[in-house]
């Protein structure tokens, strides 16, 4: 019984304190009917909107009067006969819910209540408008207080404790209360309790276990709650528990007031009903098991409300008065009456916001506490009897139910967090996300693990089938490769044999049939090359494949690691394989180059009816090239692009001798074309035929290597170059060395070239170029000597040059290494190119006096003055006439001789 609590209609009723006038009626009917309004009309009348607060326990609460009800017993056996001339005391209204109280005859006073009900009221009526609303707010998590106050026999006992046994429409509130309470709660959740007690002389007793005799009361220092720890809890099932339950208790208190020598109307017999309910706020939804979205959501918080229905069966109040009437000593019904006057005390200090309510003077009143003036919803039932000759009971009686009208409590739910019930919960979810992680861990593991074993089944797999495929691809492309040389050497031989000719080329050129049966080996050998070029991109289509398949393979530790260092091997090895390949395809597109390079030779043979020579003739190297290829630039520029450069030049440091002489070829072959040069000597393949020529390990190589350089040397730059690498001595050791025409003719064209370079004098004759040269016409063969002699021509002509513009002194450095005689011998020779370079050679020399005397003694003069009257050129006829004539020397010698130019 807080005084503290802030009452809400408290002066609305007044009036009701007073008797009320009938007259008055109108007054009467406003004043209480405002005071009974309920804050809500969500549930039966008289009850609080009790909906679930947001925060348990938060708010100030809802303001909610003690609700007060009378009830008039019908006359008794007893009573119907004393009193038959007696009208009754009290005159219902129920209709106006209003009592009226005899005075008299003539008088009467007119009280209001919050109901009146007639000795004709059911029981069933009575529950639900004194006890249902305040269940109900039990069931919504508030405190409840239903007392019955009356004199003893006016049916307090009947009203709340009627078990109704034989009779059901008999039971009393308790009774009915359970009932409602157990169709509305869930066992799963929920859990209903019940304490019996009896409060006899300021002891509280246990009705459920007698021997706990002397319970006390328990206030938590901080809400100020009322608890009996002591007293037994027996939780409630079902009905028949709650009957067992109302049963013993009602023995007890038999045996227990029997053995205190009293009798029940002295004590108060209090059943408290212990309500607690799970619920759940609209947002804290616990998620559902295959919600698996929410597992990370906010934690519910499951909240619990427990509140507790207590159900006051009073003493009588006649015992206020009475006191020790009855035999007992006053101490001792002082003690008796101590509860219930300290109840009326604390009505009236409440009722009249007095600022001390005496709520400690009793245990009835500290049991109480909340009940009125607190936070429970509180009905009181006042009973009365109709006998006149308890007017002064029945009055006291009515003006007890008037004051407690009066209260006004602040209805709280009783509602907090269920910690435990939360943290079951997540203990339970945690458990499934704990079970269900593992699971899955699992199933990623395995997933890994099959991963794994799959790329390496699969890699090893694609290694096997690259590996075998690429081995039996390349002894394919060798063996065709073998074949198709093998019948291209027989159909040589057959051709030569058939022919008869002696030069390479003529045997080549004289006949349709070879030229079309290498046109059908170049068709092959190309359908080869396409046909590994598409192998060779599966393959590497496949290699990249596997990269990114590795790429995703997801890192599974250790071993994933050791996994990928063995892939990273396989791959590797692909990668080797694949070089390895390449390699061979470069050197059959370079064989077909040089196969294409031939039949252009062959095509032009027939063309010319042959008498060409086999590499893009040296007398004019380029034009021949360009006729050659004339029309059929396009595969070899094709397949030159295909194969690349840089490519063709690796292959001349082959270990494969056969590899090697190809790549000779296909160089020489692209060093007579002009736009080639200068890429082959950028990319370094000046060195490389250098150093081949150096090795010069075999004469095939050699003399398409002398022929490949003799192509770059036409070119100043080039020759320089050579020069500078030593070219001049190798090319003479060379010279030395060979014996093939062929070989020779293509030293002597490249020597003949450098001769034409005027920086170069010093050192072709330093290095041994010029006796190279002269040497090389030892052969004969007309080819080479056409070359000596071009040597020899442009030497003499850069010599002129240089003595002419004084750089150079004395004697012709030709004459001084003996080529006179050579010239001499040949200037008349039947090879009109031959003649003509010497010739040329034989002026050169003549323009320099300092060379006369030996060439007068070695006969050249008798060449010179040939040449001045019978050589077919005009130009140098005029050039050795002239020469003759200007050379004093010369001059003294014909006149000696009596010749005439
Ligand atoms: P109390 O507990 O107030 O002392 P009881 O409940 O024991 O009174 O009632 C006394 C007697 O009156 C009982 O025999 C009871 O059956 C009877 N009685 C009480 N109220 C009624 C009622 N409304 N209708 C019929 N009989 C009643
Ligand atoms: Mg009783």
């Amino acid at each position: 019984m807080a005084c503290n609590v802030y009452r809400n209609g408290t002066g609305l009723h007044k009036g009701a304190m007073r008797p009320l006038a009938a007259s008055n009626s109108s007054n009467v009917k406003s004043s209480s009917f405002k005071s009974r309004i309920p804050p809500s009309s969500n549930h039966s009348p008289g009850s609080a909107p009790l909906r679930p607060s947001k925060s348990a326990g938060g708010s100030d609460g809802v303001p909610g009067r003690v609700r007060v009800a009378v009830r008039l017993r019908p006359r008794n056996a007893e009573e119907s006969v004393a009193d038959a001339d007696f009208a009754d005391c009290v005159e219902l209204q129920p209709e106006l819910k209003r009592l009226k109280l005899r005075k008299n005859n003539w008088d009467s006073e007119t009280y209001e209540f919050d109901e009146v009900l007639t000795e004709f009221a059911s029981q069933k009526r009575v529950y639900e408008v004194v006890a249902k609303p305040v269940v109900e707010s039990v069931l919504d998590g508030y405190n409840g207080t239903v007392m019955a106050y009356g004199q003893t026999g006016t049916g307090k006992t009947f009203t709340l404790g009627r078990l109704g046994e034989e009779d059901t429409s008999a039971r009393g509130i308790m009774v009915r209360s359970m009932e409602e309470i157990l169709a509305n709660v869930s066992p799963e959740t929920d859990s209903v309790s019940v304490s019996y007690l009896q409060l006899y002389m300021e002891t509280i007793q246990d009705l459920l276990d007698p021997a706990n005799d002397n319970i006390s009361i328990v206030e938590d220092p901080k809400t100020g709650d009322v608890s009996l720890p002591g007293a037994t809890h027996v939780e409630i099932r079902d009905e028949q528990d709650f009957m067992e339950l109302l049963r013993t208790g009602e023995a007890h208190r038999i045996a227990a007031n029997t053995k205190l020598n009293t009798e029940s109307s002295r004590s108060h017999a209090i059943l408290m009903v212990h309500v607690k309910r799970s619920v759940l706020g609209a947002e804290d939804v616990i998620p559902s098991e295959t919600d698996k979205s929410s597992h990370f959501a906010k934690p519910p918080k499951p909240l619990v409300r427990k509140s507790k229905l207590v159900l006051v069966d009073l003493a009588g109040s006649e015992r206020v008065h009475k006191s020790g009437s009855e035999g007992h000593m006053l101490e001792e019904a002082k003690s008796i009456n101590l509860s219930l006057s300290a109840l009326g005390k604390c009505i009236n200090a409440l009722a009249e916001n007095s600022a001390h309510v005496p709520v400690r003077d009793s245990k009835l009143t500290r049991l109480l506490r909340d009940s009125f003036g607190g936070t429970a919803r509180t009905s009181l039932i006042v009973t009365i009897g109709p006998s006149p000759r308890h007017r002064g009971e029945t009055t006291s009686t009515i003006l007890f139910g008037q004051r407690a009208m009066k209260v006004e409590n602040m209805l709280r739910i009783k509602e907090e967090f269920d910690y435990k019930s939360l943290s079951r919960k997540l203990e339970i979810q945690l458990d499934k996300l704990i079970a269900e992680n593992e699971r899955q861990q699992k199933v990623f593991d395995d997933e890994v693990e099959r991963i794994n074993l799959e790329a390496l089944n699969r890699v090893s797999e694609v290694e096997r089938n690259f590996a075998d495929a690429l081995e039996k691809e390349r002894l394919k492309c060798q063996m065709e490769y073998m074949e198709s040389v093998k019948k291209l050497e027989e159909k040589m031989i057959e051709n030569q044999q058939k022919h008869g000719c002696d030069g390479f080329m003529k045997d080549k050129c004289n006949g349709e049939g070879p030229v079309s049966s290498i046109v059908e080996d170049v068709a092959e050998v190309k359908k080869l090359l396409e046909k590994e070029i598409h192998m060779r991109k599966e393959a590497e289509d496949e290699v990249n494949k596997l990269k990114s398949q590795l790429g995703q393979c997801p890192d599974s530790g250790e071993g994933g690691g050791s996994e990928i260092l063995k892939l990273q091997k396989a791959l590797a090895d692909e990668v080797r394989q694949k070089k390895k390949l390449e390699e061979e395809m470069i050197i059959l597109r370079s064989q077909m180059l040089q196969l294409t390079f031939e039949a252009d030779q062959m095509r032009r043979c027939l063309g010319r009816n042959g008498s060409a020579n086999a590499y893009g003739g040296l007398d004019s190297p380029m034009s021949q090239v360009r006729d050659s290829l004339n029309g059929h630039k396009t595969p070899v520029a094709a397949l030159f692009e295909q194969v690349g450069l840089q490519k063709i030049l690796a292959l001349l440091e082959s270990e494969d001798a056969n590899v090697r002489i190809h790549a000779v070829k296909v160089v020489a072959n692209l060093a007579a074309e002009e736009a080639n040069q200068e890429r082959i000597v950028e990319a370094g393949g000046l060195t490389s035929l250098l150093m081949l020529l150096r090795s010069y390990e075999d004469e095939n190589i050699g003399r398409v290597v002398a022929g490949a350089i003799a192509n770059l040397a036409m070119h100043e730059t080039n020759q320089e170059l050579i020069m500078i690498q030593g070219g001049i001595n190798l090319l003479s050791v060379t010279a030395s060395r060979a014996e093939d025409p062929q070989s020779l003719r293509m030293v002597a064209g490249a020597i003949a070239n450098l001769c034409g370079n005027d920086k170069l004098q010093t050192k072709l004759r330093s290095e041994g170029g010029i006796k190279a040269l002269l040497g090389m016409a030892r052969c004969g063969h007309p080819d080479v000597l056409s070359q000596v002699a071009r040597g020899i021509a442009n030497f003499a002509k850069c010599e002129s040059r240089a003595s002419t513009n004084g750089i150079k002194s004395g004697r012709s450095v030709l004459i001084n290494d003996g080529a006179l005689p050579w010239i001499v011998q040949n200037a008349n020779n039947d090879s009109s190119p031959i003649r003509r370079h010497i010739e040329l050679a034989l002026c050169h020399l003549a323009q320099h006096e300092v060379n006369a005397k030996d060439m007068i003694s070695g006969g050249a003069l008798w060449e010179l003055v040939r040449i001045s009257r019978d050589c077919s050129r005009e130009d140098i006829r005029s050039l050795a006439r002239r020469t003759l004539n200007l050379s004093p020397i010369f001059r003294a010698e014909m006149r000696r001789l009596r010749i005439e130019v």
